[in-house]
């Protein structure tokens, strides 16, 4: 079957003595990964070159019997260009793309996902605060791919929550002192935290850029969400240490 897509590259790298493959987040799709045949030896033959940043219109042979399609036309659309003059936003820019890749499972579509993307790109590219935008894109990839956290009362039982609170890495939410008990590994978070995840969670991504953040609640967002993706995972991301 043949699919028409656009796809914002996530990674590739060369196959064989011509080729390259590719693994985009596509509009329709979701993850797909796909072999770029010849792309080495005739660089005229797409209208691309797949690089990272770039966002691509993409026709491709859905393969039965392996998760590597035949791309036919890749045309790039888009190109974030500016994200490579800047060293931290190009490191915000990599940790989002390795983000996706490994958060997000192949060939399941998610169109939001695709916009929170799009968004994000289009934001980086001017944004002064690279740090605001990489948490906003954490918690909302977090609630849009099914591990939104719960921070309205406590995860395990009704009771609400005063003041600081734990948070719990493996049920995902926050804890009431009677059931911190035997509940893993869990990080301390403040009101002031929760009320900016939850607010994050709530508005959409123009308003999510107007938001103005706390150093100390930016300290506590970077541990808490980094200690929950991380958890989620299994493993850490390679870009995630060189994040400001
Ligand atoms: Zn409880």
């Amino acid at each position: 079957m043949i699919a028409k897509t656009e796809g914002i590259v996530l990674k590739s790298f060369d196959f064989r003595e011509t080729s390259r493959i590719a693994t985009f987040f596509t509009l329709d799709f979701g993850k797909v990964k796909g072999v770029l045949k010849g792309i080495r030896k005739d660089p005229g033959k797409f209208g691309s070159s797949v690089d990272r940043f770039s966002v691509n219109d993409l026709v491709y042979y859905q393969h039965r019997h392996s998760d590597i399609h035949l791309v036919s036309h890749c045309d790039m659309k888009e190109y974030f260009y500016p994200l490579r003059a800047d060293l931290k936003k190009m490191t915000a820019a990599s940790y989002v793309l390795e983000l996706v890749d490994a958060l997000m499972p192949a060939e399941e579509e998610n169109t939001e996902i695709y916009r929170l993307m799009q968004d994000f790109f289009k934001s980086l590219q001017t944004a002064h605060d690279t740090g605001k935008l990489v948490h906003a894109f954490q918690i909302k990839i977090l609630s849009l791919s099914g591990f939104r956290p719960h921070l309205e009362n406590c995860v395990r039982c009704p009771n609400m929550i005063q003041g600081t609170a734990r948070f719990s890495l493996k049920h995902g939410g926050l804890l009431c002192p009677s059931c911190q008990g035997a509940s893993g590994e869990t990080v301390a978070i403040s009101r002031g935290a929760v009320a900016s995840i939850l607010h994050i969670q709530k508005s959409p991504w123009p308003a999510v850029l107007r938001l103005a953040l706390a150093l100390s609640i930016r300290k506590e967002l970077k541990y808490v969400l980094n200690h929950f993706l991380v958890f989620h995972l299994e493993r850490h991301l390679r870009s995630a240490r060189f994040l400001t």
